[in-house]
């Protein structure tokens, strides 16, 4: 997605070692809702014909992007997984573990009731970033803890020179990536695949 990458390119900071993007300025913190909107279709475009009945993301900046994704997918429900077991969702839950990419890379548990997702429904996950994949397979683990089917992965920026992508895709899971990144350095700035 073109105009992704233009912006990656112009607002996108590089930090710790070269490895993290932030993005804070349209989509991590201040998020640019009409970008976003725009964001959304393009992942209906990539989807099209895709039977979608729910969206799965993983708090907390999945959740927006998933939210303003869902009216292009005739307003399928949003479900987010929690990354702290509340009295909110006590009962029956599906827990995955994920191993915290951004958090000093300790383990943490995701939650997500079962009241929220069904057998045979046909789910779409939404995510900020893909790198080492750990957090779309904990999702997608919960999916299919619950019997569900993966329709695919729609993910805003893949860092494609981590290995989630492969990881993912190995699994068989159609991974739609708007913006992949080649390599990244404060000295070159962005690189994107193709
Ligand atoms: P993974 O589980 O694929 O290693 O990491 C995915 C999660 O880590 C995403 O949900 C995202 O929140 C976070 N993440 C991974 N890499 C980056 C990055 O470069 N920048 C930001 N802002 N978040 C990242």
């Amino acid at each position: 997605m073109e105009e992704l990458k233009q912006r990656i390119c112009r607002d996108g900071k590089i930090r710790g070692s070269n490895e993290v993007l932030k993005v804070d300025s349209f989509l991590n913190h201040q998020m640019d809702v009409a970008f976003l909107q725009a964001i959304g279709q393009e992942f209906r475009r990539r989807f099209e014909g895709c039977q979608v009945d729910r969206i799965l993301t993983i708090e907390a900046s999945g959740i927006g992007i998933a939210c303003l994704a869902a009216p292009s997918f005739d307003n399928a429900p949003v479900v987010f997984a929690k990354k702290n077991k509340t009295k909110n969702i006590a009962g029956d839950v599906y827990i995955s573990t994920v191993e915290s990419f951004t958090q000093g890379k300790r383990p943490y548990n995701i939650f997500v009731s079962k009241e929220f997702l069904k057998a045979g429904e046909k789910v779409l996950l939404i995510d900020d970033f893909l790198a080492n994949g750990s957090a779309l397979s904990a999702l997608i683990d919960i999916v299919h803890q619950a019997g569900a089917e993966v329709v695919g992965a729609g993910i805003v920026i893949e860092k494609a020179f981590q290995p989630g992508g492969e990881i993912i895709r190995g699994k068989g899971v159609r991974v739609e990536a708007l913006a992949r990144i080649e390599r990244m350095s404060e000295e070159t700035g962005v690189v994107f695949c193709e």
